[in-house]
């Protein structure tokens, strides 16, 4: 097993890694730019090494300090949590060329799944349903408007770099294809430098599912079945919960076994996500995210696993704790992601924080890395904490939702928790019955 790990990010993640490592006895370091001199995760680390200047180009993002973080430290792994450099193909090549281990899986399997259309391609070719669109790249506006008409409108136009919502443009007819394509193109190539598009038919109204898988690397692959992120504003995911509202055992077990076989099949170690478009009764793939997700504590609730822990085990060459017919999910689980901005807009507010109570009691976790006089820097993401609560069924998970917010105190700074109490007012939420598009037209309504 490993004797030092550094976690090469910042915030609720990192803590959430150096609470792993804590439990399994290894030492931790934790790296940092100037702007988080003053940090939770420093201050709970066993170690910290101060890796640049602010932006994170400069700092979280930089290679070649990170790498001399590690050799400084002597850290004999790294676990690059969510975002950063977590699904960087060649970050991981250089570490394992300095004889340091990436905790997640290969270069090579983040390569091809980063790539969308590879992605498409491989999943294809492993048996998992894919939405039907062009077999890979459109070249120009001539393909698009024919590939178009045969896939049949609406479509959408997609990056195959693409992350984060951008670089997708819907045409819903023919006279909006031309736009989009172009758009896409461009913003495609700004964010992600790299212009490639394809096309897929638009689904109207689905959710967003998302398979947790975990691969040993040796051809042994288990799923801890789905969760279901469809509440989202502009394409980020907001609220989350396990198991799925729409998704009945069957299925779980059908979709799980598909996802389990697939990732087993490549040899894939680690955690991994296959995410879905489901839509009367029919899954979709439309990606894989190759790392631990934002939202993996409501799948950890439920089966009553440690991710993290899992993830170190099989990096460190150990097997899996647990087969597939240990893994019984356990009531129901929801997430809510407490971001410091201003609603009704969602702008950014970081500032300082003059009062902070976490909520407790049973069923209740809080992941934030916020403590009282803490001051959020402006140059990172908006997240500042993940309540997650847990019940035996949705109802009480509802309730407890409900209850532990009301005992939240984030003073100072606006925060996206007033948005979580009026959600949860609505009939569409406690029924469980919403798809990809119901909270932007929700907070359309609500703002008009
Ligand atoms: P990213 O990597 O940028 O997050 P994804 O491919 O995961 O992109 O898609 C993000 C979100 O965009 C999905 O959760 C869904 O809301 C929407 N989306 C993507 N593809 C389609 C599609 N074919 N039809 C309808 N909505 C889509």
């Amino acid at each position: 097993m490993f004797k030092k790990i550094l976690i090469a990010n910042r915030g609720e993640i990192a803590l959430r890694v150096i609470r792993a490592c804590r439990e399994m006895g290894i030492s931790t370091v934790a790296v940092h730019s100037t702007a988080d001199a003053d940090a939770m995760h420093v201050r709970m680390a066993d170690e910290a090494v101060c890796i640049g200047p602010p932006p994170a180009t400069q700092s979280y993002l930089l290679v070649p300090a990170i790498i001399s973080a590690c050799e400084i430290t002597g850290a004999d792994a790294v676990h690059p949590g969510y975002g950063f450099l977590s699904e960087n193909a060649n970050f991981v090549q250089v570490v394992s060329d300095h004889g340091i281990t990436f905790i997640g899986p290969t270069a090579e399997h983040i390569r091809v799944m980063g790539d969308k259309i590879t992605a498409k391609d491989t999943m294809k070719a492993l048996g998992v349903p894919c939405v039907p669109g062009s077999d890979g790249a459109v070249p120009d506006l001539e393909t698009a408007r024919k590939i178009s008409g045969e896939i049949g409108y609406p479509v959408i136009v997609k990056a195959t770099a693409g992350g984060g919502g951008r670089g997708m443009k819907l045409a819903r007819n023919a006279d909006q294809i031309d736009e989009a394509f172009q758009t896409a193109r461009s913003e495609a190539k700004a964010a992600f430098g790299n212009d490639e598009v394809y096309i897929e038919k638009y689904l109207d109204t689905p959710r967003h599912i998302e398979v947790q898988v975990f691969g040993d690397g040796k051809g042994g692959a288990v799923h801890l079945g789905e969760r279901d992120c469809s509440l989202q504003r502009r394409h980020q995911k907001v609220f989350e919960e396990a198991p799925g509202p729409a998704i009945t055992p069957e299925m779980r077990a059908s979709i799980g076994k598909t996802c389990a076989d697939a990732v087993a099949n490549i040899d894939y170690a680690g955690a991994g996500t296959i995410e879905f478009l489901y839509e009367n009764g029919e899954f979709f793939f439309i990606e894989m995210n190759t790392r631990l997700q934002v939202e993996h504590p409501v799948t950890e609730a439920i089966y009553g696993v440690d991710l993290v822990r899992e993830q170190i085990r099989i990096a460190a060459g150990q097997p899996l704790s647990f087969a597939q017919e240990d893994l019984h999910l356990n009531g129901h689980a929801i997430e809510v992601r407490i971001n410091a901005e201003r609603l009704p807009n969602f702008s950014p507010c970081p500032g300082t924080i003059t009062a902070y109570h976490a909520p407790g009691g049973l069923g209740v976790r809080m992941d934030s890395a916020l403590y009282n006089g803490y001051s959020i820097p402006p140059y990172y993401d908006s997240l500042i904490g993940k309540l997650i609560v847990h019940g035996r069924d949705r109802p009480e998970a509802l309730a407890r939702l409900n209850r532990a917010l009301g005992e939240l105190i984030v003073d100072g700074v606006d925060s996206t928790v007033p948005l979580f109490s009026a959600l949860l007012a609505e009939p569409d939420i406690q029924s469980g019955n919403y798809t990809i598009h119901w909270l932007e037209k929700w907070l359309e309504r609500a703002l008009a």
